[in-house]
């Protein structure tokens, strides 16, 4: 019996015991293919010798030196490092211990930029619909996924959100790609107006959205608009690629291959691995400057920022990942997966959409082809195929979700950043028994 509270108290949980590359190993003898890295986290694979290492190296010398005391050599040298290939006007870091937790800081450093700098009128958020920022409350309260809200309404601050750019789901028939990011873009310019410039803070998007909706990149000319009109209004923009960062979509950013800088991101999952449980804001210099000529003071602080053994440990991901010349491969593979799931899925009658950048590649399934219509949400699609990808020896990371009433299942496909070609065709024909057998109980 177990004494920990699980998110599924009933579920029967295999106990993990070991790992390596892209493997991971239970206590009965079981071997998996972790294809999503568990949340597109473990990008380096399990059990890296050189990562190991260094945690060993920085145990030995520093576990813990509490920030109001001391900075440390980890940190400072991970902050050098990230802000070395960081968007332009990024100048700055801020380690914390999560996603959620950047979620909130981002925040928090967006609403005091404008008390700092006279506009304290500024306390609108503007986030979209299907989106993911965490779990904590101003994270839920940014993020859409109703499911996840739903009971803790009360509880959240008040928040506004417009429809995602989603072509899938969203883009009309006929319409071109370029008149599609113009209609989604304007959703937030028209939201910005009806809550009046001067009362917004922040816009939130992931560039490509990960766990609420399956992967889902934007149109070409989106993020431009969206950069553009952040600009036109003084918001400050905020992109989230705690999930889709680090290398994921074969760029160090995401939101690079839109072409867009941000004034905040929040990054987590592959910065760190899961060798240790690591996030950080990078902030621009505009919003360094303003805490620096003002207060003097970031108003904010949790115990474990900074921590010297998370952040070694993230520094040897990111120097392995480099060293390595990783990138390349997320690159090539990503192409050689998307390809494969092209062929096993391209008219599979339940898989309506496959799409993605890179290693983080989504597929959504649908009861009919072509209307759309997703399966009924009680069947729980999604977790059945998880479930049947591991009675096959896959790890496929699972979600459905609810926009406006609409339902979808997806699974996200998000491999340690080392896979092989072999592994990827063995990935996909295991994920084409698994849909095969939950689509057809
Ligand atoms: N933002 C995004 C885009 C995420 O995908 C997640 C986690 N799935 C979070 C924020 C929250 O991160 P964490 O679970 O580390 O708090």
């Amino acid at each position: 019996m177990t004494r920990i509270l699980h998110r599924q108290i009933h579920a029967k949980l295999p106990t993990a015991r070991g790992g390596q590359g892209v493997h991971l190993f239970d206590t009965d003898g079981r071997s998996y293919i972790d294809a999503s890295g568990g949340a597109a986290v473990s990008c380096l694979g399990h059990g890296h010798p050189d990562v190991t290492a260094a945690l060993h190296a920085q145990a030995d010398r520093l576990a813990y030196a509490h920030t109001s005391f001391f900075t440390n050599e980890p940190a400072e040298a991970l902050a050098e490092r990230l802000i070395a290939s960081a968007p332009e006007g990024i100048s700055h870091a801020y380690f914390v211990s999560g996603g959620s937790e950047a979620i909130e800081a981002a925040l928090k450093m967006a609403r005091q930029y404008f008390v700092e700098t006279g506009q304290a009128g500024r306390r609108n958020i503007i986030a979209r619909r299907q989106s993911y920022h965490g779990n904590t409350l101003g994270a839920l309260a940014t993020g859409g996924n109703e499911m996840r809200r739903t009971q803790f309404r009360p509880l959240l601050i008040e928040t506004h959100h417009i429809d995602p750019c989603f072509a899938y789901r969203f883009q009309e028939a006929g319409e071109t790609d370029e008149r599609y990011a113009a209609r989604a873009a304007q959703a937030l310019e028209d939201k910005v107006r009806e809550l009046g410039p001067e009362t917004v803070m922040a816009f939130v998007a992931e560039p490509v959205v990960g766990a609420t909706a399956g992967a889902v990149p934007s149109v070409a000319d989106y993020f431009q608009r969206i950069r553009a009109i952040c600009d036109r209004y003084g918001i400050i923009l905020v992109l989230d690629e705690v999930m889709c960062g680090m290398g994921r979509t074969g760029t160090l950013h995401a939101s690079a291959q839109d072409g867009i800088a941000p004034d905040l991101m929040t990054i987590a999952k592959g910065l760190g691995g899961g060798y240790q449980p690591i996030g950080a804001v990078l902030l621009s210099q505009r919003i360094f400057d303003a805490f620096a000529n003002g207060s003097g003071l970031f108003q904010h602080g949790h115990t474990y920022i900074c921590h010297p053994m998370a952040c070694a440990a993230a520094l040897a991901v990111q120097e392995v990942i480099a060293r390595d010349n990783l990138l390349a491969n997320v690159k090539t593979m990503g192409a050689h997966l998307s390809r494969r799931l092209g062929e096993r899925f391209g008219n599979h009658p339940h898989v309506g959409d496959i799409r993605g950048r890179g290693l983080f590649m989504g597929v959504e399934l649908v009861e009919d082809r072509s209307t759309k219509a997703p399966f009924e949400a009680e069947l729980k699609l999604h977790a059945r195929v998880k479930r049947e990808a591991m009675a096959r020896g896959l790890l496929v990371y699972p979600g459905g979700g609810t926009i406006d009433g609409v339902h979808g299942d997806h699974v996200l496909i998000a491999p340690p950043f080392i896979i092989d070609a072999a592994t990827v065709d063995t990935v996909v024909e295991r994920l084409g028994e698994a849909i095969d057998a939950a689509t057809a109980a």
